[in-house]
């Protein structure tokens, strides 16, 4: 078995991308928004300004209050699509309840878009047409890629079809020749699914839903959940201990999947970057 260093390849990334940003001989600007104090959001913001700050991006953190009103979020977004020193914007996810996410992550031009949420960049990812993709599906295609583990032609499942993960990350293993099953909650014997998977991917957000017996001898395992139990340490989607030794790859929670996400954001912010110009 060997485990997939998402922490390993995330630096190795990061290293050649300042690079290639170096040459460029210009400062990225990116912007994230923060909306309310969910915890959670706190250590994602925080991690994605310690990789801005490590490329040398010019990184804003605007903070806005919990009970803030949609017009004030969109007026601040269509400030920053007229600022020409600005390459990527996001909105931190979750969103509080008042406002319409989706409005607010459809007001981004899709050129700045280094999420990859809007409806524009989703449809051109289902249409395989090069765009901004969502940084967890790249990372996981990227990690793959980096341990030379083939996706033509296998039996891809996920269990989790958000708008963040599951659905994106559908489309591109499409796009990379696999035979993809999306499962979600109403899935009957998710277990006759993921027992079929060359390469089985969780993104649910249930700790340790699959377990020794939901996956096949020798697969490639993909750890998305990051859930944070009572006595706050990280728990992923999948019973690590007990799975590791019956398959070939797996990702660790922390460590894994995370990892990734986190560098695709700065490649997101690079490709923008070049799009715009
Ligand atoms: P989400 O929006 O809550 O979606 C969860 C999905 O799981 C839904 O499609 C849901 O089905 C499905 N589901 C729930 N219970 C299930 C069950 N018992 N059996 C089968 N499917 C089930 O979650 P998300 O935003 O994709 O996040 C999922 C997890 O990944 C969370 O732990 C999150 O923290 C983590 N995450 C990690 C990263 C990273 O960088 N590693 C990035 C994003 C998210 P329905 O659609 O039918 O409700």
């Amino acid at each position: 078995m060997t485990i997939l260093d998402g922490k390993k390849v995330k630096e190795e990334k990061l290293n050649e991308l300042k690079e290639q940003i170096k040459k460029l001989n210009e400062k990225l600007g990116l912007v994230v928004i923060q909306i309310g104090e969910d915890p959670a959001s706190k250590v994602y913001v925080s991690q994605k300004e310690k990789m801005a700050k490590n490329l040398n991006f010019k990184f804003q953190h605007i903070k806005l209050p919990e009970d803030v009103e949609e017009e004030k979020v969109l007026q601040i977004i269509d400030d920053l699509n007229n600022d020409d020193s600005i390459d990527g914007i996001l909105v931190q996810m979750p969103m509080p309840k008042h406002l319409n996410a989706k409005k607010i992550q459809n007001r981004i031009h899709p050129n700045k878009d280094v999420d990859g949420l809007t409806d524009i960049n989703m449809g051109r990812l289902a249409h395989n047409v090069d765009t901004l993709v969502p940084c967890t599906p790249m990372g996981i295609i990227h990690l793959l890629e980096y341990y030379k583990i083939d996706i033509s032609g296998k039996n891809v499942v996920i269990v989790g079809r958000s708008d963040l993960v599951g659905k994106p990350l559908a489309s591109l293993m499409t796009n990379y020749n696999a035979t993809v099953t999306l499962c979600h909650s109403k899935t009957k014997n998710l277990n006759e699914f993921t027992t079929n998977a060359d390469i089985l991917i969780a993104a649910v957000g249930v700790p340790k839903l699959i377990k020794k017996d939901d996956v096949k001898e020798n697969s490639v395992i993909i750890d998305v959940g990051i859930n944070r139990m009572k006595d706050n340490t990280l728990c992923g989607d999948v019973d690590f201990e007990n799975i590791k030794d019956k398959v070939s790859f797996i990702t660790p929670v922390p460590g894994g999947v995370g990892q990734m996400t986190v560098c695709e954001l700065g490649y997101n912010t690079y490709k923008a970057h070049l799009l715009r110009k």
